[in-house]
């Protein structure tokens, strides 16, 4: 609703003290850049990825779901150029012992005005002794020379210690789509141009990791890798930025609050890419990447597994390795988009101030509260609760007066709350109060769960 109240401090007490997100392994103290979703955060992230799996899976007709591996033989990382070049530059300040991104710091003491990914590693280090830039914890300018440090946590595969293989928590689930690219085309007989979708959690040892959900050490991706042949790719590449943006656009995010960003370097072998940076409390960021990573993912998986990736084509029977278009969006960076995007702090007409989260209802973790308006009437009010809970996640409260109750799911962003009063013991209806405009209308139960099921849709 309105974005510019919420700090990232206000959200992550919310978040907090509602049962959405907590710090992760909390009573030994924490583990940095970890976060537990508790019971509404979790109704919310399943949503999201609900949301998206409709839009990319379920209403496409060409695209298929895949779960691949988290484990993948090593060799995958070879081929798609993690193992030698996933890296950040990285320095430590001498005098706190901190750890930072050249990179980052560059461009946070130009303002934005330099792109440090257009900077060689020794032209970095020159900027930052030339600018005297500072570290940001301690004032001081003087670090460590620039040291790559590779982002892939490594793990060993074996029973002996010997016999131990070095393997790596993925980083990206991309490459269980490429991996997985024939067997998906011949079991499903699909043609090119079609798409394989998967949501999956990956891992990245950041070096700057931080902002709450922003940047994390273990996140979980929503990515969706469009195949087609070489010629149609900047076609299908215009088209993913609009289905993203639309995505988006779809679950409530408002247009103003998000925006293109063309990268200004491109990997060697893409041809195209950019972000949609959303404006979160932190300033704009990246939510999601849209790539044209042309044939290269493909080809680099022939090379390294020795096994062929070519499609041939059922009508020409031409062969060819085609073209991926990816599309991908961290669902946890997502969840923070959209915490900030519902976040308001209501001013009413009588002065009171209300802490309302304007969830889509789609994305909202309970659709309706049920709510005797006094504990005589909990009987009938618990068949509702049942009734409803057939079809949808639904609370169920009876302490403390009406009035603070639809403040708590305001809180948490219930859309619907249903009140049982003495009328509905006379004449089985019931008061349903709308979380946005507060309007209460009154509807016979028999049809109250078509009514929420009506409101709620995606
Ligand atoms: P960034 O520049 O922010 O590090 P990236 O360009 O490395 O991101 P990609 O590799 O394109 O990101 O990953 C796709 C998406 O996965 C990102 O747009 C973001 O939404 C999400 N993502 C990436 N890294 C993280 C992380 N450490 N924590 C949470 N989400 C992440």
């Amino acid at each position: 609703m309105s974005n510019n109240q919420v700090t990232m401090d206000k959200i992550v007490n919310l978040c907090k003290s509602r049962g959405i997100i907590f710090p992760g392994s909390e009573i030994y103290g924490g583990m940095g850049n970890t976060w537990d979703y508790g019971p509404i955060g979790v109704e919310i992230k399943n949503n999201i990825k609900k949301c998206w799996w409709k839009k990319f899976v379920q209403e496409s007709e060409n695209s298929y779901g895949v779960d691949a591996a988290i484990l993948m033989n090593a060799r995958v990382w070879d081929a798609s150029g993690h193992t030698a070049s996933f890296s950040d530059p990285k320095m430590d300040c001498k005098e706190c012992k901190t750890r930072h991104r050249a990179d980052n710091l560059i461009e946070a003491h130009s303002k934005g005005t330099v792109n440090a990914d257009l900077l060689s590693n020794e032209e970095m280090e020159q900027y930052i002794k030339d600018n005297n830039v500072c570290c940001p914890r301690c004032g001081k300018s003087n670090f460590t020379p620039i040291r790559q440090f590779n982002l892939m946590f490594e793990t060993s595969r074996g029973v002996t210690e010997e016999g131990q293989n070095k393997i790596y928590l993925r980083p990206e689930t991309a490459q269980g789509e490429f991996v997985n690219f024939l067997n998906v085309q011949r079991t499903t007989r699909a043609k090119v141009p079609f798409g394989i979708a998967q949501i999956g959690k990956a891992f990245r040892n950041e070096v700057t990791p931080g902002n709450f959900i922003f940047r994390t050490i273990e996140f979980e991706q929503m990515e969706h890798q469009f195949f087609c042949k070489e010629g149609q790719d900047q076609e299908y590449y215009e088209i993913y930025k609009n289905l993203a943006w639309e995505f988006l656009k779809s679950i409530g995010i408002d247009e103003s609050h998000i925006r293109f960003k063309d990268h200004d370097k491109l990997a060697h072998y893409a041809k195209a890419a950019c972000d949609i940076q959303y404006q979160f409390p932190i300033g704009w960021s990246e939510l999601n990447g849209i790539h044209n990573r042309t044939n290269y993912d493909l080809s680099r998986h022939q090379e390294y597994s020795g096994k062929s990736m070519l499609y041939v084509d059922p009508f020409t029977n031409e062969k060819y390795i085609p073209y991926v278009i990816e599309y991908s969006i961290g669902a946890d960076r997502l969840m923070l988009a959209v915490l900030s995007e519902a976040y308001e702090e209501e001013t009413l007409e009588n002065g009171e101030t209300r802490q309302v989260m304007h969830f889509h209802p789609a994305i909202a973790a309970y659709k309706v509260a049920v709510l005797p308006l006094q504990k005589n009437l909990s009987e009938k009010a618990r068949e509702v609760q049942k009734m409803l809970a057939k079809r949808f996640m639904v609370t169920y409260d009876e302490a403390g007066s009406i009035g603070k109750r639809y403040r708590r799911q305001d809180e948490i962003g219930t859309p619907y709350s249903v009140t049982i009063d003495f009328d509905t013991m006379e004449n089985d209806t019931v008061t349903v109060r709308d979380r946005d405009t507060m309007e209460q209308i009154r509807i016979k139960i028999s049809e109250l769960s078509d009514y929420i099921a009506e409101k709620i849709a995606y």
